[in-house]
């Protein structure tokens, strides 16, 4: 934690109630916060001196994705399932189209982060991807042709309460996001908008209930997702590579990468995931899926629903 690591809550924000604040802060950001590009500068540390340090670890709400979910519970040895349970806040908020997943903070008079230790953040080096950022936001115009991927940039989160502004350290944007180990989490969060950003909730898409409640499973509760996937019919339909197989048996990263295809195939009709031969036919009642597949259930929603 210390060393000129953030202790900090990063990307996320503090508390703001409301669609129409988090508007307003979004509109904010865009039309009044300077914009900063890889090489630009900006002085922080971050460390035990600090005065304010760690009273920026509470009463802030720490958005999660796919990526910090996994990395987190495989730190603290927990299942996916005991973990979302103890950890997670799932907020129900106007026009969502999947579902929101947030730390759940302590129900004390701060509103502490649990992982908050005396010595500081008692999970540091798998902290979540807003905790690596702070103090450096990430904000892109929403209006772009191409939605969230289109012209990007960075910004300072300069919160008064944060004292790491005035030290004498010095990085470019470039140099802090190598030191946090922004680059993997980024490469997942790019993985990930790509189901949140799909053109099908842009044509007016809408999941049914079942279907958000496959995406909250395969992109969060990873042992749940293993269930499903090795206790199915799953591999007797689908052609997915036997080394991939395998390497999904140990690999919760492999079954992640596995997750997001398997949504972008089942959710949205990308030709993700093929079909096996004589399957299609099979639900198309052409061909008897009993002798296909056996007696045995898939646990697959989108089956059961034929
Ligand atoms: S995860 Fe760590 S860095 Fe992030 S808010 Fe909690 S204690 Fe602070
Ligand atoms: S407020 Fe700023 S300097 Fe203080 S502990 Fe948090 S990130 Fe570090």
């Amino acid at each position: 934690m210390s060393g000129g690591g953030s202790n900090g809550t990063g990307g996320a924000e503090r508390p703001i109630y409301g669609t129409n604040s988090r508007d307003m802060l979004q509109e904010k950001i865009l039309k009044e916060y300077p914009r900063l590009g890889p090489d630009d500068r900006f002085t922080f540390a971050c460390h035990p001196g600090v005065s304010c340090y760690n009273k920026c670890c509470g009463d802030v709400n720490i958005f999660l994705m796919p990526y910090d979910v996994l990395r987190m519970k495989k730190r603290l040895g927990m299942a996916s399932g005991d973990f979302l349970e103890k950890y997670v806040l799932l907020p129900v908020q106007k026009d969502m189209k999947t579902p929101v997943v947030m730390l759940r903070m302590n129900d004390d008079e701060a509103k502490s982060c649990p992982f908050l230790a005396p010595g500081g953040c008692g999970i540091y080096s798998d902290r979540p991807w807003p905790c690596r950022m702070y103090p450096l936001g990430l904000a892109a115009q929403k209006d772009t042709p191409d939605g969230w991927r289109g012209e990007r940039f960075y910004f300072l989160l300069q919160e008064d309460v944060c004292k790491g502004f005035g030290e004498a350290k010095e990085w470019t944007v470039r140099e802090w996001l190598d030191n946090q180990g922004i680059d993997e989490y980024d490469e997942w969060g790019e993985a990930f908008k790509e189901l949140t950003l799909h053109k099908f909730f842009e044509d007016g898409g809408i999941l049914s209930p079942q279907k958000m409640h496959m995406f909250y499973t395969a992109c969060y509760d990873v042992d749940a997702f293993r269930r499903f996937v090795f206790e199915s019919t799953l591999f007797k339909r689908y052609e997915v590579d036997e080394d991939f197989i395998d390497e999904m048996r140990y690999s919760e990263e492999a079954l992640l990468r596995f997750a997001f295809l398997w949504l972008r195939f089942s959710l949205f009709g990308e030709k993700t995931v093929k079909a096996k031969e004589g399957v299609l036919e099979a639900y198309k009642g052409t061909l008897d899926k009993k002798k296909i597949f056996g007696a045995q259930k898939t646990g697959d929603p989108e089956e059961e629903k034929q």
